[in-house]
């Protein structure tokens, strides 16, 4: 385990949470501070909110310290991060190799609009490692793949991608939006990690943000007030969101421990059932090992499980009946201290179409499940399966 805590901050009254900062603009004691800011020399001095805040830098500070990354800078949502790193790494004519299962959102990005600015993406099964590296050309920039796939819960193995970036002198971004805490890729040789801060580590479903943890160069870089496409695109988080989400953080780790833990006797209970649950928790994941050598033991294999009802018919009706018995809300997004279902193929993976997805095993029968902080998982689990035993 890798100690963790949010950093020391106090407010400016001694307040046991750091001050919000609630300006859009700075003052200079002098004009030439400010021409010195524009030139890149004034450390330590805020211009405007789009750049930078203290209470965003509070919440970058403890963002880096959660992935052992040396800086982070924070977005407005997930997509923002994900789009602003993308379009500072590439140019017209750029690759990207990206793994085929990946949040719908992303691929979309990369499917449909990426194409447009002159930047092509190769979408590869990203545990045919051989497969990767004979994807790469003179051209290619970025190996991009999900910790945890969404919705399919494939792990990717970071050491070896890590390895093949690294030869090959590529970026590899890691999204690791579904495993926080539990895996830190920046260990495991991913130069940029990416989350949506609207999952977990915010973790009450009240707002969107995202975040981009890597190296001081990269982040500075996408603030750079000429070039920076976190700068020039504008997808800043609100000082605001940034303050409520520092404080959030602290409660990160337990709330980790307990989504895992009820995940894994959820997704144990089903599999014993005969029913086909997907966690990679389970001996029987194909990627379990994989992810046990990954993970940090005290935090689990993070809350999210899938389960194969064989049809949409039954997977509609079976949400419906959980939703109707408060067992889950039938909702999209994850992290949330309630469980939350949906089903992919017809909802956050729709973008992807249908013969991809059954290439890749999605089928429109299969729920995902982002499981809550219930305390009494035992209760909630006896009622899935009878609901389950009147269905199928
Ligand atoms: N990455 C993953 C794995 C996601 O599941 C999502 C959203 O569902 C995103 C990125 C995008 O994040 P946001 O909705 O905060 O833009």
């Amino acid at each position: 385990m890798k100690p963790y805590s949010t950093p020391w901050y106090f407010g400016e009254f001694g307040g046991v949470n750091p001050s919000i900062s609630d300006s859009s603009t700075y003052t200079f004691l002098s004009s030439q501070k400010m021409q010195d800011m524009f030139e890149g020399n004034a450390d330590g001095c805020y211009l405007y909110s789009r750049h930078s805040s203290p209470s965003n830098i509070y919440l970058e500070k403890a963002m880096a310290k959660l992935e052992l990354t040396e800086a982070s800078q924070v977005f407005a949502s997930g997509m923002g991060a994900i789009s602003a790193s993308i379009m500072q790494l590439c140019e017209k004519g750029s690759h990207i190799i990206a793994s085929r299962t990946i949040y719908g959102g992303t691929y979309a990005l990369m499917k449909n609009v990426l194409p447009n600015f002159g930047v092509k993406t190769s979408f590869v099964d990203i545990s045919d490692i051989k497969a990767v590296e004979q994807s790469i050309t003179v051209q290619t920039k970025i190996i991009y793949c999900e910790t945890v796939s969404n919705p399919l819960l494939e792990v990717a193995d970071l050491k070896k991608l890590g390895e093949i970036a690294k030869k090959h002198g590529l970026q590899l971004i890691v999204d690791n939006t579904f495993s926080p805490l539990s895996i830190r890729p920046a260990e495991f040789g991913a130069s940029i990690v990416i989350h949506s801060l609207t999952k977990y580590i915010n973790g009450s479903s009240d707002c969107l943000a995202g975040v981009v943890c890597a190296s001081e160069e990269f982040c500075a870089s996408l603030i750079d007030v000429n070039t920076g496409c976190a700068m020039l695109f504008g997808s800043t988080l609100d000082s605001f969101r940034a303050a409520s989400i520092y404080k959030n953080i602290n409660t990160l780790g337990v709330r980790m421990q307990k989504h895992s833990a009820n995940a894994l006797y959820l997704a144990q209970k089903l599999e014993e059932a005969g029913y086909r649950a997907i966690y990679p928790g389970l001996v029987s994941h194909p990627d379990h090992e994989l992810m046990t050598q990954m993970i940090d033991p005290l935090i689990g294999y993070s809350g999210m499980l899938t389960l194969d009802v064989h049809n949409k018919e039954n997977a509609y009706k079976l949400m419906e009946d959980m939703q109707a018995k408060e067992l889950g809300l039938l909702a999209v997004s994850l992290g949330y201290h309630k469980t939350l279902f949906s089903a992919p193929a017809n909802s956050t993976s729709s973008e992807i179409p249908v013969e991809e997805q059954e290439e890749m095993g999605m089928t429109d029968g299969l729920i995902r499940f982002s499981i809550g902080l219930d305390l009494t998982i035992e209760h909630t689990t006896e009622e899935i399966l009878k609901s389950l035993k009147n269905i199928l």
